[in-house]
């Protein structure tokens, strides 16, 4: 499998718009992989995760055509990670796929509310909604995938396990160390990761006063448990990924050394892991 990161950003982006701070102005000044959209990643070229405002963005950047997607993850419904609005243009007239054209979105019941609480019935010729739930695989093209329960801050975000039957990947992004319901579900269910990447929303700090996010302390605590319960082994990848300008020492140049000594490789937009 490929995992190919298109926006690797929290919801502010990365420098962060209006914003003045100490990190943004650094990022601004260093460029390249100090610089971070969006989230969003792609699984072998065709499996889209989340749908956020810079989606466009990223299909001009990286040369990928979105009539060639037909499937489309959601973790959970902030902006940064779901921007229906921009599904509008499924309505007759704007755009022009091919008559068999369908994009069919999967998440929880937040997702559908939301896509239908923004977008006339119109759209439906080429946009469809499946509700997917919680600890139950279902079949995405050649995938199996599973929703597991986030710990994050809207009514049902889930992280998903994504299987093509050879290797496996844990997408945990937006979450906190997870719910014990996932952890038990995974156990139960024989889960193995090749491939973990992991939300570290506030870069190097060792905990936060908050929950529902992860920084490179709890990442430690998460990857620890994982190795524990044998959901992962010392040849699994684990990327560290969605910083927020907020985050400490979350510049691309200042976290990556950090978070290698720690053991996990730091995500970069246009970054590709092949496992
Ligand atoms: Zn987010
Ligand atoms: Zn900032
Ligand atoms: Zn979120």
């Amino acid at each position: 499998m490929k995992l190919k990161y298109l926006g690797t950003a929290a919801a502010e982006g990365y420098p962060a718009m209006f914003c003045n701070c100490e990190n943004c102005k650094k990022a601004f000044a260093r460029g390249g992989k100090n610089i971070r959209s969006r989230s969003q990643a792609i699984v072998d070229d065709n499996l889209l995760l989340d749908f956020p405002c810079d989606t466009y963005l990223h299909a001009l950047h990286y040369g990928i055509n979105l009539h060639d997607i037909r499937h489309l993850l959601i973790t959970h419904v902030h902006r940064d990670h779901l921007y229906p609005v921009d599904l509008i243009y499924f309505k007759p007239g704007f755009t022009h796929p091919a008559e068999d054209y369908m994009l069919t979105v999967y998440g929880s019941e937040d997702v559908a509310n939301t896509i239908w609480g923004v977008l006339p019935e119109s759209v439906k010729k080429h946009l469809t909604v499946q509700t997917v739930e919680p600890f139950k695989p279902f079949t995405v093209g050649k995938y199996t995938v599973t929703a597991l329960k986030a710990y994050h801050g809207t009514d049902n975000p889930y992280i998903y396990a994504i299987s093509d039957g050879q290797k496996t990947m844990l997408y945990a992004h937006d979450t906190d160390i997870f719910r014990e319901e996932t952890w038990e579900y995974m156990k139960s269910a024989g889960l193995h990761f090749d491939l973990v990447t992991m939300d570290c929303t506030e870069g190097a700090e060792e905990d936060l006063s908050y929950h529902g996010h992860m920084c490179l302390g709890r990442n430690i605590a998460c990857k620890q448990r994982l190795l524990d319960e044998n959901l992962i082994d010392e040849k699994t990848v684990v990327v560290l990924n969605h910083f927020s300008h907020n985050g400490k020492a979350s510049n691309y140049e200042d976290f990556e050394p950090i978070a290698k000594e720690n053991g996990f490789e730091t995500s970069f937009d246009g970054m590709e892991i092949a496992f």
